[in-house]
């Protein structure tokens, strides 16, 4: 059985658009950033929607470019002491949590998420208030306050294995704050989930009418889609999965095009592993009134070289990410219950 709460999306703030940099510049923060990353112990922890730049400056300096539980693993294995999350605020918020010790910073504290900020911690409270026999699983898309409310915190590359999980153990679910991850997962598990509405901007924009005119085009293609896209685009896709999911299988299918619906950032890391094959993005409401995002998050576009500089020479201030004590130990149980559910997956 599914069941879904009626809540209502926010209209979220967007951000301006990054100032846009010239080669010579790019280049000058680029070596400024390495030589600081050495100066003060630190390593650049990047988020496969970041750009390309960003994602390459990653690699070359000993960081990594990853998912969000991939990220939470990395930053808390490293030795570095200082941990520059590019990506977006709640990553910056679960790497601090995970690694209380750890100065985190982040090249802006404004890179927000639409799933985050469609799911305020006031009104979610009141929702689980109102269903305590539930138990609450909350995506890793949330903030820290909405993941200490948590009884679980889950990402996408596990979500279906974790319900799957909590369903054979005869529990009733919560489920926030992406509705349509939250459908495609109760649709795989059979669980029974009250769902939250939010939606990420990026996903909700993937378009059926125009996917299948794409595919008449490119008949040949494989379609790779997120589930966070709505449910009518993930019924169209050959294959489904979280980023590090979609990047396996643009390696392992066989087909030689493959049109991919999700951020074009992945695009840096899915060509990589397959340089052989042709990548397409799936096409989105377009440049239009209508869509808000166009495949790319206005959120993880604000991870420039200039702001990660920036919160280097800032040592803190308006970079640092700061998570309350009370809050911090709440939310470590669930994400630590996650961390621990994954081992168990990869063993
Ligand atoms: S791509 Fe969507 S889910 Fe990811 S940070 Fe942006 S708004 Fe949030």
């Amino acid at each position: 059985m599914s069941l879904f709460f009626e809540n209502p999306i926010l209209d979220y703030p967007f951000p301006p658009r990054p100032k846009l940099l010239s080669e010579q510049e790019k280049q000058y923060y680029r070596e400024r950033i390495k030589t600081l990353l050495a100066e003060r112990n630190a390593v650049l922890v990047a988020h496969y929607y970041t750009d390309p730049d960003i994602q390459a400056l990653a690699e070359e300096t000993g960081g990594c470019v990853a998912d969000s539980l991939e990220m939470a693993r990395f930053g808390s294995l490293h030795p570095a002491t200082t941990l520059i999350v590019a990506g977006v605020r709640f990553m910056g918020e679960t790497a601090k949590i995970l690694n209380p010790e750890k100065t985190v910073l982040m090249p802006t504290l404004a890179a927000e998420c639409s799933l985050d900020l469609g799911c305020p911690i006031e009104q979610f409270n009141a929702f689980c208030d109102s269903h305590p026999e539930r138990t609450v699983v909350v995506y890793a898309n949330t903030s820290a306050e909405v993941k200490a409310r948590a009884d679980w915190v889950v990402t996408s590359s596990i979500a279906v294995e974790l319900i799957e999980h909590l369903d054979s153990l005869g529990e009733k679910l919560i489920w926030a704050p992406d509705r349509h991850l939250g459908s495609y997962v109760q649709k795989q598990t059979g669980a029974d989930i009250l769902c939250w509405q939010g939606a990420c901007i990026v996903h909700d924009e993937f378009k059926t009418q125009a996917l299948a005119r794409m595919k008449a085009l490119y008949p040949q293609a494989a379609v790779l889609v997120h589930p966070e896209s709505p449910q009518s685009v993930v019924e169209m896709a050959d294959a489904v999965g979280s980023t590090s999911q979609l990047i396996n299988a643009a390696k392992t299918l066989p087909h030689r095009e493959l049109i991919v619906a999700t951020d074009r950032g992945i695009f840096y890391k899915m060509q990589q592993a397959c340089p052989e094959k042709v990548l397409i993005e799936a096409p989105t409401a377009g440049e239009g009134a209508t869509c808000r995002s166009c495949a790319h998050c206005p959120w993880m576009a604000m991870n420039g070289v200039q702001a990660i500089f920036s919160a280097l020479v800032a040592d803190g201030g308006e970079h640092e990410i700061q998570v309350a004590a009370g809050v911090r130990e709440k939310a470590l149980l669930p994400l630590n219950r996650m961390l621990a559910f994954a081992a168990t997956l990869k063993s």
